[in-house]
């Protein structure tokens, strides 16, 4: 059986109570929210924090709102919400796609929007996504609140600028008219991690691509993005020959590893393919049609 290692427990009743309680404790605090990604860790000795601070009660910090021009996600949002959100399904088809294919219902309904960015697995769905879209977090600390761009958000595989002593409060996205998106991802079974996926966001002036976000999981993308793609994008038609063309230059900047979900060249080629699709299905819904 696998038990944690003795730890102690705080619950949070704010966001400045949960600041304090992590200044009180120092490094070997950690963060609880769903515990999907934590719980199992300390589990497996993998992590072991002296103190967890549960913020599970932090109901300000578990809301969709689209205002203003931009779509606010609290850290503390379920998966299952934002799955459930007409509002961010509406700005952000990427969104519910990407919802759909992570995990199952059981990890979706208890699981956290932050506390997946803050676990910072490289083959996380959401990050992609959130790369497309060029979000931004908003993390609170002792001195304030700060924003980071979310292709600055990880800074190596499980590590992000959230220092310790730091809470990861919301993921602002700017709503831009006219546009389209789609998250396409192949695993090994249904609710699994992806073996590739890739996202997009694309903009359109007639048939011409104005502008385009690529996110692309699981293949060693740097900051999770395909910047040397979007560039191509850029100015070009929107054309099944261009989506091609830019799918081969995503996977061409991927460092892919082979794992046991697959081998480099499968996971290169998958972000080709999945990245061509993405843009065909996110151009789709750009224009209208139902895709
Ligand atoms: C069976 C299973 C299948 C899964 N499949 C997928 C999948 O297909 N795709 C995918 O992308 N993910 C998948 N996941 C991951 C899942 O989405 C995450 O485990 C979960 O959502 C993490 O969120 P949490 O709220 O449980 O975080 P926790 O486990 O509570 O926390 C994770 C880490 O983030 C820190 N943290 C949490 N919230 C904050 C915050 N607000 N500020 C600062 N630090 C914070 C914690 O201290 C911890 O270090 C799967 C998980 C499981 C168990």
């Amino acid at each position: 059986m696998q038990v944690p290692a003795q730890v102690e427990y705080e619950k949070a009743a704010s966001v400045e109570h949960a600041l304090a309680l992590l200044d009180r404790y120092g490094p070997a605090a950690r963060v609880l929210a769903g515990g999907h990604s934590l719980i199992p860790m300390m589990k497996l000795r993998l992590a072991q924090p002296e103190t967890l601070v549960d913020i599970n009660g932090l109901t300000e910090l578990a809301y969709l709102r689209a205002a203003d021009g931009e779509l606010r996600i609290g850290a503390l949002t379920r998966h299952a919400e934002l799955l459930g959100s007409a509002a961010a399904g509406a700005h952000f088809a990427i969104l519910h796609d990407a919802e759909r294919v992570i995990a199952d219902p059981v990890v979706r309904n208890w699981g956290t929007i932050g506390g997946s960015l803050c676990q910072a697995d490289p083959s996380e769905d959401l990050s992609a996504a959130f790369a497309a879209l060029k979000a931004t977090m908003v993390i609170r600390g002792p001195d304030g609140t700060r924003t980071v761009p979310a292709r600055e958000f990880h800074t190596a595989p499980y590590e992000t600028v959230v220092a310790p002593g730091e809470l990861l409060t919301e993921i602002r996205i700017p709503i831009r008219p006219g546009g389209g998106s789609a998250y396409e991802k192949v695993g090994r079974r249904v609710g699994d991690w992806p073996v590739g996926a890739a996202g997009v966001a694309i903009w359109l002036a007639g048939d011409t691509i104005t502008d385009a976000g690529i996110g692309l999981t699981a293949v060693g993308a740097r900051h999770f993005a395909a910047a040397e793609a979007e560039d191509f994008l850029r100015g070009a038609a929107a054309s099944e020959e261009n989506f091609a063309r830019a799918g081969e230059i995503a996977a061409e900047h991927c460092r892919p590893v082979s794992d046991q979900r697959g081998p480099a060249a499968y996971k290169r080629h998958l972000a080709a393919e999945l990245t061509a699709r993405a843009l065909r299905r996110a151009a789709g819904r750009a224009r209208g049609e139902v895709t």
